[in-house]
């Protein structure tokens, strides 16, 4: 048993911790997706695609979603009968198809926006130092998961090609972003940009070094 002698591991606290966050995460995306008729998983998809003006192709939906290709296929098809996706040949490679979120399949998504967020209302009671802490603990988490080949690429400041960390002396500002042309700071580093363009592992690999250093 447990005791304040023979404490468990810390990772193993840690996740225990995470599994708390997650309980209360699965619990508001349930609430969410019935406030737009939806089951979670095609909530999910229609918030994965948010932001993809392209598109994405189903096996990328089921590898970011971490659900098998048949559940996506499945999901997305119902999603198609309701209006809310559509699917057209890639631009990129016409032998692929590319599914797209509708007019209706935004309308659905601000479905739930009336569903208090309970974790982002707990998140802003931390002390500004903290939040930062917090958002660079899970960017670098994110990375490990990245680099065992648990997720997929995420589009990240710290994965991309216009990212130029500590490229000032700035302490408030050191970061670079080519894409836009403008210093910021670490605490608006980026998990979810929709302006995020892979960089090729070798420079994912010497931006890694120069942030995680800093
Ligand atoms: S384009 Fe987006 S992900 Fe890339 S460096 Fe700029 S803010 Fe970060």
């Amino acid at each position: 048993m447990e005791t304040p002698k023979t404490p468990t591991a810390i990772e193993h606290r840690i996740r225990e911790g995470l599994s708390r966050l997650d309980s209360v995460l699965r619990s508001e995306d349930w609430v969410r997706a019935r406030a737009a008729g939806l089951n979670p998983t095609q909530h999910a998809i229609l918030e994965y695609l948010a932001g993809r003006a392209e598109g994405a192709t189903v096996r990328d939906v089921a590898f970011q979603l971490g659900v098998s290709q048949p559940t996506a296929t499945e999901s997305i098809a119902a999603l198609e009968r309701k209006s809310l996706v559509v699917k057209h040949a890639s631009t990129v490679d016409r032998r692929t198809v590319d599914v797209c979120l509708t007019e209706a399949g935004s309308a659905a998504l601000m479905a739930g926006d009336g569903v208090p967020d309970v974790l982002t209302q707990a998140t802003g009671t931390l002390s500004d130092g903290d939040k930062e802490h917090l958002l660079i603990t899970l960017v670098t988490m994110i990375k490990r998961l990245q680099d065992a080949g648990a997720i997929p690429i995420q589009r990240m400041c710290v994965s991309c090609r216009h990212f130029r960390p500590y490229a000032y002396a700035d302490t408030a500002k050191p970061h670079h972003c080519a894409f836009v042309n403008a210093a910021f700071g670490q605490r608006d580093i980026r998990i979810e940009c929709r302006d995020h363009s892979t960089a090729d592992p070798s420079l994912q690999a010497a931006t890694w070094g120069v942030f995680h250093k800093g």
